[in-house]
């Protein structure tokens, strides 16, 4: 870059010159041809070039940088900006994307302490025209929403990502409510706030392109969108939301149900803690930030975890049977071994171990005496 300082300035020429302007490159309102030279006047000194390393007003790697992100920053708007929208905004960010928000609490103050627009009216939200618009609301409350979205205040080909934790309601949703001209992409992160705290590579992301249309900007726009969890290393896998909701019923309606049985039966932490002590004590941690909303919605929205609950109803008593089995020969072994006085107290303490008494347990009298 040339700097001329002032003074050459004013030296160039006695009379002022109309109008010297540098920017990027030096630009004059006249021609160079027109101006004197040295060896035209004898009077003017020339160009005197007085810094030659200054920083460039026009930095080119930046330059560079700004347009690759411009040219992948996607609009996003989150609705439903409690725990888990609030969880993704977080990353969102990092990879430069521009965040909009609008939930039923108003989150403005932290919102605004995040990076992200609040919104409180989701007219206003949509009429920033997002390319993406992300529902991160609860599972009981998506129809609802779904049915209040003022869809035409947005661009005619939006895309819609949901997150909701079961797959198939969500989609049957999206198709009933949405215009036809939008695109629709179902995911579910397989992972939490506490699971996903420090980060999510290797953690399991789930998604189904449900309707996307031909057109290479929309392509783009969806892959840029899956990018983001990519990128962070998540284990993307592509399967149908039918196929997900089977797959989630066995593994993460079971583990939140072990969470909260655990919870209830109230584990504590002791000097002592085994590995697999300490995996339970995890998986008390990890479910218990979850609201009970979302627990409902994995029961309620994916017909396949009434089955599961129930079967694990029946392990649960199959295993009380095993060992209720075994517990009654040692008795009955006990039993007969023992004079009288002894069989009343190891009478009562089974009724004690058996709880309820709910087991099948014969009556001392009908036992015969030969111990069969
Ligand atoms: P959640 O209890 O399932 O949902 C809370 C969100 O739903 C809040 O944004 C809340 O808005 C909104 N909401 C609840 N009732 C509403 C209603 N009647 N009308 C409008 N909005 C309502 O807890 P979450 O953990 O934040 O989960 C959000 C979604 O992400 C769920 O669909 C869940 O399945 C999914 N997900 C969660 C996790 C996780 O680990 N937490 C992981 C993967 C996927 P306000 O805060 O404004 O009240």
């Amino acid at each position: 870059m040339l700097i001329f300082s002032p003074t050459t300035i004013r030296s160039l020429n006695p009379q002022p010159l109309p109008y010297l302007s540098f920017s990027h490159s030096i630009s004059l309102p006249v021609p160079l041809s027109s101006l004197p030279t040295p060896s035209k006047s004898p009077h003017f000194p020339s160009f005197r070039i007085n810094c030659i390393d200054a920083a460039q007003p026009f930095d080119y790697e930046s330059h560079l940088k700004n347009r690759y992100i411009q040219s992948t920053s996607l609009k996003i708007a989150i609705i439903g900006f409690g725990n888990f929208g609030q969880f993704l905004s977080k990353t969102f960010l990092r990879h430069h994307h521009t965040l909009l928000a609008h939930s039923r609490t108003n989150y403005a103050d932290l919102a605004d302490h995040l990076g992200v627009s609040f919104y409180a009216d989701p007219h206003d939200l949509f009429e920033q025209h997002p390319d993406v618009v992300l529902l991160s609301t609860s599972i009981l409350s998506i129809e609802t929403l779904l049915q209040k979205l003022p869809f035409q205040r947005l661009r005619r080909n939006t895309l819609f990502v949901d997150v909701l934790s079961v797959k198939e309601f969500p989609r049957n949703l999206f198709l009933k409510y949405l215009p036809p001209d939008f695109d629709i992409l179902c995911t579910h992160p397989m992972f939490g706030p506490e699971s996903g705290k420090t980060s999510w590579a290797g953690l399991p992301f789930v998604y189904d392109k449900v309707r996307i249309g031909d057109e290479e900007s929309r392509i783009k726009r969806c892959d840029k969108f899956l990018d983001i969890f990519d990128k962070e290393g998540c284990r993307m896998v592509e399967m149908s939301c039918m196929e997900h909701d089977k797959y989630a019923a066995g593994s993460q309606f079971v583990t939140h149900t072990m969470g909260r049985v655990l919870e209830k039966f109230g584990l504590e932490s002791s000097p002592i803690n085994t590995k697999g002590y300490e995996t339970l004590l995890n998986l008390v941690e990890n479910t218990k930030g979850d609201s009970f909303d979302l627990y409902y919605g994995l029961f309620m929205y994916n017909q396949n975890a009434l089955e599961q609950l129930e079967r694990l109803d029946m392990a649960f008593e199959s295993i009380k049977k095993d060992l209720f089995g075994r517990l009654h020969q040692v008795y009955r072994k006990q039993l007969f071994g023992d004079n009288n006085g002894e069989v009343e107290k190891k009478r009562s303490l089974a009724q004690k171990l058996l709880g309820n008494g709910s087991l099948t347990e014969p009556p001392l009298d009908n036992v015969r005496q030969d111990g069969s």
